[in-house]
């Protein structure tokens, strides 16, 4: 029964984390997530030369990749979790090793907990005369995170985002963390995808850089997204390749659609333009109406 294969029942397989960078402002996210590129797929196939998509991907010796969403803050995290687009399965907690836990380190531990979602800390900075890392363990076990060395399964490394030291045993404990939760999903079907960030481009049009959740997105799809719809002219991959297909975890950069969605907004694959029409319509109304029932209350 293949509608049944395609509603999820198939068959799962292994596939990469999503990560996202949170943490108090100045803390380095930006700094991490910048060092991080640097050693992104699409960094050494353009030869450094990355474009901003919304997200990439680190490649490890091993094979295993590990997807990066280039967006940091709580406000993305939130407005997607608020729309239902559960994309995040592991939260790196940045922590300024001089600074120390701050009131946004908090909030990010809080977004984390309330979404289900583990934290890997690091601790940056640590490069700084000032730093002092082991403040920052303690401070963080007062707050209730069971850290590794307290006997406890969340883990922390020691880095510095420019001096770039550390990195490597961050992507490491990121790895093990994906191994531990042992994240799997189908491969075959349709898929299931959900928008990370969008933009208009001048020549381009509309562009939406979506990560697959589940099944394979493919180029000539028609799709609606969010509340727009089209149809898939081109994919492109982080390193602004053309691509003919996309699978779970993979970011992929959308080419066709007749508007603008939004981060957070979910790709729906139908089999025509008709289908595609009638449901972004339906869900154009639908938004409309909730609008006024807002102004109203
Ligand atoms: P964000 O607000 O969390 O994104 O923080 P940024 O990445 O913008 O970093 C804030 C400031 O801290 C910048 O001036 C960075 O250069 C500096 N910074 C970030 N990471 C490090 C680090 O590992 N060591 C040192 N010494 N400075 C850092």
């Amino acid at each position: 029964n293949t509608r049944r294969m395609h509603t999820g029942e198939g068959k799962n397989e292994p596939r990469p984390a999503v990560v996202t960078v949170m943490g108090h402002v100045d803390h380095g996210k930006t700094s991490l997530l910048d060092a991080l590129r640097q050693t992104s797929v699409a960094a050494k196939e353009a030869g450094g030369i990355t474009q901003h998509i919304g997200a990439f991907v680190v490649e490890m010796p091993s094979g295993a990749s590990i997807t990066f969403l280039d967006t940091p803050g709580h406000a993305a995290f939130s407005a997607m979790r608020a729309r239902g687009a559960a994309v995040t399965d592991i939260v790196v907690l940045v922590v300024a090793a001089d600074d120390g836990v701050m009131p946004q380190t908090l909030e990010a531990m809080s977004h984390a907990k309330s979404a289900n979602v583990p934290v890997v800390v690091a601790i940056n900075k640590c490069d700084k005369s000032g730093a002092d890392p082991e403040r920052v363990r303690i401070q963080l076990g007062s707050e209730g995170l069971l850290l590794e060395d307290m006997g406890g399964d969340v883990q922390v490394v020691e880095i510095s985002a420019v001096a770039k030291s550390g990195l490597d045993k961050l992507e490491e404990a990121l790895l093990l963390q994906a191994e531990m939760m042992d994240l799997k999903a189908r491969i075959d079907g349709p898929a299931q995808a959900f928008v990370v960030e969008a933009k208009v481009d001048r020549g381009r049009g509309p562009l939406a850089t979506a990560i697959v959740k589940s099944g394979t997105l493919v180029s000539g799809q028609h799709i609606v997204v969010g509340a727009e719809w089209g149809r898939i002219r081109s994919l492109r991959d982080t390193a602004g390749k053309i691509t003919e297909s996309a699978k779970p975890a993979m970011p992929v950069e959308i080419e066709g659609l007749r508007g603008l969605p939004m981060a957070g907004d979910d790709v729906v694959v139908v089999d025509s333009e008709e289908r595609a029409r009638m449901l972004s319509q339906g869900r154009k109304k639908k938004q409309e109406k909730d609008r006024l029932r807002k102004i109203d209350e």
